[in-house]
């Protein structure tokens, strides 16, 4: 299909962030093949008049967990603890049909919303490659690029939670990855997604982290969302859980890490030299009391960020111009100097 979108403005989102004005947008096949006012003698098959309308390019959620997708609305005054064990013991044992449904449920709020790349940090307990085939398969279908982050954990959540050994988990990522080709997910990655440092033993996150660097996966991982889990990582480790990553050589440029609301000045140093990403999720943190991430410290010290809604159900939507929002008025409640404040033009790019 040849396609023109005429006289609209567009939001180029580059390093300069040029914005053009009257511009005309033809796109042959899904594929942008002229930018500017059209010379081309060429009529499309279809002309688009978008004199009042912007083009700019698809937002990125870097932070989701597709099963939430059924779980709107629901255990709205609790704190991250007592969340977890309210919502996850029914969204844990999904059938494959439905959490196909569920990646496709996200899929469309965002598609619509204008989101159009995700990373799902996709949880089922225990993991299995059933689960991971049918989210594969969900994104496949929507049309999105997905990156799925097989959740990972060997230490339990609650007493007498089995968990498949680490050599399961780890060999369910290393098929996943491997069926992808044959499951026709060409815009699906597989990735490695171990819970949270304090959710995994070293064993564990030393596997995943061998597994990445034998099949060039990304890791992504939660940390420190809350006090607790910075407390227990202290507790557990004698060191933040940044820095325990790090003695792991688990700090790369291909680890995002969600939240990072209780990170020091410390953290900040080793993931700004290791190019890690921290993953901003203003609205969930807000909705659980999580507290507010030190968003502008973080890009002060040279940390790259990105911006995630977080699951459906602490956020009770998918909507990343929402995120964009919070991500900035947030930080001007959280005793940030008028000077230091960013603007929406400097959050658009996370
Ligand atoms: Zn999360």
């Amino acid at each position: 299909m040849d396609l023109v979108f005429s006289n609209c403005t567009v939001l180029t989102n580059d390093r300069e962030n040029v914005v053009l004005t009257e511009c005309d947008v033809r796109v042959n096949d899904g594929v942008i093949t002229e930018l500017g006012r059209s010379n081309s003698r060429n009529q499309p098959q279809r002309l688009v008049d978008a004199r009042d309308l912007l083009i700019m390019p698809g937002l990125i959620n870097s932070h989701t967990h597709s099963p939430e997708n059924f779980s709107k609305g629901r255990a709205e005054s609790m704190t991250l603890g007592p969340w977890l064990d309210q919502i996850w013991p029914a969204l844990d044992v999904l059938e494959p049909r439905q959490i196909y449904i569920a990646a496709l449920l996200g899929a469309a709020e965002m598609l619509h919303t204008g989101t159009i790349s995700v990373v799902d940090h996709f949880r089922q307990t225990p993991m299995n490659l059933a689960a991971v085939h049918a989210v594969a398969e969900g994104y496949r279908d929507s049309g999105m690029r997905a990156v799925i982050a097989v959740m990972l954990r060997d230490i339990p959540q609650f007493k007498g939670q089995l968990l498949p050994s680490v050599t399961d988990q780890i060999g369910i990522v290393e098929q996943a990855h491997l069926n992808c080709d044959t499951l026709k997910c060409s815009k699906v990655r597989i990735a490695l997604g171990p819970s949270a440092p304090t959710r995994c033993t070293e064993k564990l996150l030393i596997s995943a982290r061998d597994l990445a660097l034998r099949h060039g996966l990304y890791l992504h991982t939660h940390i420190d969302e809350t006090t607790t889990d910075a407390a227990e990582a202290r507790k557990q480790y004698g060191k933040s859980s940044v820095q325990h990553l790090a003695n792991l050589d688990l700090l790369t440029p291909f680890l995002s890490l969600a939240h990072g609301v209780w990170l020091n000045s410390e953290d900040f140093e080793l993931l700004a030299a290791a190019g890690s990403t921290v993953v901003h999720n203003p609205v969930s943190n807000m909705r659980l009391g999580s507290g507010i991430a030190p968003l502008t410290a973080l890009l002060e010290h040279g940390v790259s960020v990105a911006l995630g809604s977080d699951g459906a159900a602490s956020n009770d939507g998918q909507d990343m111009f929402e995120a964009l929002k919070a991500a900035v008025l947030l930080q001007r409640v959280a005793g940030v100097e008028a000077k230091h404040w960013i603007t929406a033009k400097e959050a658009l790019p996370l």
